[in-house]
């Protein structure tokens, strides 16, 4: 049988600006692209395995494991395939199907198709019913302290550390300790904050954090990082009878190649990147307001904004789709046309975008390149 190439070209990162969200904090540094080319062959981590995946010392995933948990002040962690695999696993062992918990209104898809998974209902904490779309402490409280009072207990509270939606920060520290008052167990999900800015697990007072390393942690992934205090180790780390090295929820072994290797290569980077993180937020900020320069476009989501993750309400990008020849393609056509990509092709009503990790002088290309855009066409 013969099979064609299967398209398998891609230059989206070298030969154009990407203002993809999704993809900025995943891009690899210079030493984890070296790992890649070492770790690519299956099992690559397995030629020292003594039967523990986290224990193995070459590569030094042990070392590695502890250097993370450090870096993110938890206890104990370990890698699993993405955030949302960590979601899943929390939620399946804290939880019996049948049982209620808690997400604020902003959660990703995957946390609620995690929680299908595993079988639990879900109630909402609302947004904030303006532009900005917050997820207040306030609320978050409320909606708590009700749902404990109306089904007796919550076993499982579930916080969107910052969102893909609107880039919106929530305060991790107050959500632990509401968590730890009400005795409930918290969950903080950072796939768009861990690798990007500090989390202080413990110091926050949380029991799970999870983490994203295709999403914010320079890795090439799939790979999450799920945090956690020491007294869960028994019950989400419980050992198989019939293989003891094994642990069940692990299913033995997580990550094993090319995507661990990655995530370990960059971590040095990311501890380092972390630190630039009040001058990413300042460089967000000022890109919102050139952009917003332009009459017709306006930041929605938290304002100031916190994060990289920006999104816009665009009607002058619309209105100009409604005369264009081109319709809505044009705002996709155009940018391509300028070596700037990552915006949805034919949307033009909103988009959210990121400059994470990109220079002043990118910045500016890109705002003066939306700028002429409008001029021209408007
Ligand atoms: C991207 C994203 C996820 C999914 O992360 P994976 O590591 O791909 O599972 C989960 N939650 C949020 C908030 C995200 O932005």
């Amino acid at each position: 049988m013969e099979c064609e190439n299967y398209n398998l070209t891609r230059d989206m990162e070298r030969e154009n600006l990407n203002l993809n969200p999704l993809q900025r904090g995943g891009i690899l540094p210079e030493a984890a692209r070296e790992a890649l080319y070492d770790f690519g062959d299956g099992y690559s981590v397995c030629d020292y395995c003594a039967g523990r995946l986290d224990e193995i010392n070459k590569p030094s995933i042990n070392n590695f494991l502890g250097d993370l948990a450090k870096f993110i002040d938890s206890d104990l962690v370990r890698t699993v395939h993405g955030a949302r695999e960590g979601k899943f696993t929390v939620i399946n062992k804290i939880c019996n199907p049948g049982d209620s918990v808690v997400i604020d209104s902003n959660a990703h898809y995957t946390t609620y198709i995690a929680c299908e998974r595993a079988g639990v209902e879900i109630i909402e904490v609302p947004s904030t019913d303006d532009n900005e779309k917050k997820i207040t402490m306030d609320n978050y409280k409320k909606t708590l302290e009700k749902s404990i009072d109306e089904l007796g207990e919550i076993k499982l509270a579930l916080l969107t550390h910052v969102d893909g939606d609107y880039g919106n920060l929530t305060d991790a520290k107050k959500f632990g300790k509401i968590c730890k008052d009400l005795g409930v167990v918290s969950l903080l999900n950072c796939a768009y904050s861990m690798g990007r800015l500090p989390i202080k697990a413990n110091e926050w007072e949380l029991d799970f954090v999870v983490g994203s390393g295709h999403k914010s942690m320079a890795a090439s992934g799939p790979i999450g990082v799920l945090g956690m205090k020491s007294e869960w180790e028994e019950i989400i780390l419980n050992r198989s009878p019939k293989y003891p090295k094994k642990e069940v929820e692990m299913l033995g072994c997580t990550s094993r190649g090319a995507p661990i290797a990655t995530l370990m290569a960059s971590l040095p980077y990311v501890i380092e990147r972390v630190n630039n993180w009040d001058s990413e937020v300042q460089k967000s900020r000022k890109f919102v307001k050139e952009l917003e320069k332009i009459d017709g476009i306006r930041q929605i989501g938290e304002n100031p904004t916190k994060h990289d993750l920006v999104r816009f309400n665009t009607p002058i990008l619309h209105e100009i789709g409604l005369k264009h020849q081109r319709k809505g393609f044009y705002l996709y056509e155009e940018l391509k046309s300028r070596k700037i990509t990552g915006i949805k092709r034919g949307q033009t009503e909103w988009f959210k975008c990121s400059t994470y990790g990109m220079t002043d002088k990118q910045r500016t290309y890109i705002v003066d390149s939306f700028k002429e855009i409008v001029e021209k066409l408007s």
